[in-house]
């Protein structure tokens, strides 16, 4: 009998990681939710050898892995693994996976520079101690030059703020009823790590909260069909699978979904401005 958890999700994903498992979906044909119910990850078939965005933590990579069999693939077709930034929820399993696969991590320069310094770990956050594990880094984004595998291209946006390289993804994968669709994922959206004592405490300059702050208003004007959370809370991804079920529409296109995603993310931040402001006319 499982008795019922007193601890946060954060502490669950850590202490009892089978608490946070949830059974991996499809999201268009291609793209498949393999994340657990705290922090996102997504596998995407390119027809050509898989890759997997994000890769949860070292304690839950064996959901990770479950999922990825479940779904009828296997670890060693993937291909590249994209990491969103450099903190220990994203790129935990990172090590494990490309032990298996031998796939390509992928990662901003500047969240590599960063995880090298003090700071990174103080960025985190999130006072519960995952395990660690060392990894290489083998391809930088270029934002300039669109991933390309199989049928699936990616465009990478570097949107800074949450880390300093936090990186956005594009993904144009094919739909059998919708044709060609874009589905997006902002690479980070947690504003605790953007409050001024953050980003003092990790050795980051307060321009990173401006800099975000800015690019939620342009990445606005960037028309997508599916907006997809790097945290399921962040955006009602759970929610729209409940829809899946009935219908031969695809409930997670959503052409409002992405702006509306960003305005409300970017709330938080331009209320940490707004305080940092009034601190500094108080003084
Ligand atoms: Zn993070």
């Amino acid at each position: 009998m499982t008795a019922v958890s007193s601890l946060n999700i954060i502490e669950s994903t850590c202490y009892e990681p089978w608490e946070v498992q949830i059974e991996p979906f499809a999201v268009t044909d291609q793209i498949f939710y393999v994340g657990n119910k705290w922090v996102g990850a997504y596998l995407i078939d390119t027809g050509d050898g898989l890759i997997l965005l994000d890769t949860t933590t070292a304690e839950t990579a064996y959901l990770l892995l479950n999922s990825i069999y479940k779904l009828g693939y296997r670890p060693e077709e993937i291909k590249m693994i994209l990491l969103s930034h450099a903190h220990v929820d994203h790129y935990g399993a990172a090590r494990f996976l490309k032990e298996l696969s031998g796939a390509e991590i992928w990662l901003s320069r500047e969240d590599e520079e960063f995880r090298k310094t003090d700071g990174a770990a103080e960025s985190g956050g999130l006072f519960v101690p995952f395990r660690e594990y060392s990894f290489e880094t083998d391809r930088y984004y270029d934002d300039s030059t669109p991933i390309l595998l199989g049928n699936v291209e990616i465009r990478t946006r570097l949107t800074p703020g949450h880390t300093p390289g936090v990186t956005s993804f594009f993904i144009y994968t094919d739909d059998k009823k919708c044709g060609r669709i874009v589905s997006a994922i902002h690479g980070g959206v947690g504003v605790l790590t953007m409050s001024d004592e953050s980003l003092d405490r990790a050795g980051l300059s307060r321009e990173l909260r401006k800099r975000f702050i800015k690019d939620c208003h342009d990445l606005k004007d960037i028309s997508v069909d599916i907006c997809l959370p790097s945290h399921p809370a962040h955006a009602p991804l759970f929610e729209k699978r409940e829809q899946a079920a009935d219908g031969d529409k695809n409930p997670f296109i959503d052409r409002d979904g992405w702006a509306r995603f960003l305005d409300d993310r970017v709330q938080y931040a331009i209320k940490l401005e707004e305080e940092a402001d009034s601190h500094f006319e108080a003084k």
